[in-house]
């Protein structure tokens, strides 16, 4: 019997170009952004200067994380107190929390078996909140045009949360570049790892303006150089408090080589997980997400379903490939664990029971996909994934 003894969540190292330009920021010592010399551009802007370009978008802003990106493009839309707000009832406890975070009222939308929000779902919601922050959940990317154009129709300002869609697309169009603000995390399990840390894209110069005045620029909005002009910022900056949240330029220093590399790398991802759906295509019982020609993804984990399962025969899956080696995370369990919860475990946010929803997330199985395995530990992933689940379907079948 074959086993699995690789880690799943050990990333690889930082490139050489990274921490040679982290220990240049160390040794001249200026780390905050705004500690610049005459004629320099601080690793921080040139970072938002270079993701800007890569996104197409016309201004970036870094921020401390993922969170706090989402938190500063709601308030940024002028999104507060007692605002409903719709997002996806598949997503990670952060979604939910960045909406928490300014006062707003969660209002969660179906997820499909495809594994993107439930559009159906979401038109008949539209009419509960003024603004969408859409989770592309695990890298599943749901048919942006009809998003949008439903959005549009009902006058729905949209905010994507793309922790795992950077370096993604739809129809060619980068994802974040869809809704008003889109919002990236460089944290360690993203597609680039300062540890820590954030992205936020916009064309809304208004927007954007807010948004480097909340982050913590003090007056110091001219030292940003993917910005919108100076004159943008006449009256915001009387009107915008100041809630701290700056990237600093060690983890910019970091960022900006891994940021040259991330086609290569999403191109990596991609081909680990061909291995992985090939490895377990036709498994009885088991079934992938559909991933349309549009859906240009990075594929930096990897997700199956169990459809309509018994609760016991998935936790069995999960147990025997653990003493394989194999780890997965299920989304249908009923008390929140690790980094998978429900959208009905998030008590501060009341739900109304989603049937259609409940059935897709029971099924949920998660794995992460780093960069550390090779092509081979994908094919023996599969292998032992495959055997697992096709032993507890024939002994239920029995
Ligand atoms: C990680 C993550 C975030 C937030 O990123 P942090 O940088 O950890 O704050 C947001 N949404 C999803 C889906 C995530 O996985």
């Amino acid at each position: 019997m074959e086993n699995f003894t690789g880690s799943f969540t050990q990333q690889e190292p930082i490139p050489a170009a990274g921490i040679a330009a982290a220990t240049a920021v160390m040794q001249h010592g200026r780390l905050h952004r705004y500690n610049t010399v005459d004629g320099e551009t601080a690793e921080t802007a040139l970072l938002e200067e270079e993701f800007a370009a890569q996104t197409g978008a016309q201004f970036c802003l870094a921020v401390a994380s993922g969170g706090y990106a989402m938190t500063t493009a709601l308030r940024a839309c002028g999104v507060g107190h007692g605002d409903r707000v719709l997002t996806n009832a598949f997503t990670l406890a952060p979604v939910p929390g960045a909406i928490a975070a300014v006062g707003a009222t969660p209002v969660f939308v179906g997820v499909t078996p495809d594994l993107t929000i439930d559009l159906d779902d979401l038109a008949g919601k539209l009419d509960q909140a003024d603004t969408l922050l859409l989770s592309h959940m695990r890298g599943h990317i749901c048919d942006m045009r009809r998003l949008i154009a439903l959005c549009d129709a009902a006058g729905v300002t949209v905010i994507e949360d793309c922790a795992h869609t950077m370096g993604a697309a739809w129809d060619g169009v980068p994802s974040g570049r869809w809704g008003r603000f889109g919002c990236f995390s460089t944290q360690t399990y993203k597609h680039i790892n300062s540890g820590e840390g954030g992205l936020l894209i916009s064309d809304d110069a208004e927007g954007m303006a807010r948004a480097i005045m909340l982050s913590g620029s003090y007056m110091l909005f001219d030292k940003h150089s993917a910005a919108p002009p100076p004159e943008t910022f006449a009256q915001i900056k009387y009107e915008t408090p100041n809630i701290s949240g700056r990237m600093d330029n060690l983890r910019a220093a970091i960022l900006r080589p891994q940021l040259a590399d991330l086609a290569q790398q999403a191109g990596r991802w991609n081909d680990r997980y061909a291995v992985l759906a090939g490895g377990l295509e036709d498994t009885g019982g088991l079934m992938l997400p559909h991933r349309p020609a549009s859906e240009q993804f990075v594929a930096s984990s990897f997700q199956f379903l169990l459809l309509d399962w018994p609760s016991d025969a998935v936790a069995d899956v999960i147990a025997r490939c653990k003493t394989r080696g194999v780890e997965l995370k299920w989304f249908g369990g009923a008390e929140p664990t690790g980094f998978t919860s429900r959208y009905d475990s998030w008590r501060y946010a009341p739900s109304a029971p989603m049937p259609e929803t409940d059935r897709v997330l029971a099924g949920i199985v998660d794995m992460r996909l780093p960069l550390t395995f090779s092509l081979a530990d994908c094919a023996l992933i599969a292998r032992i994934i495959k055997a697992e689940v096709s032993a507890v379907w024939q002994s239920r079948a029995a």
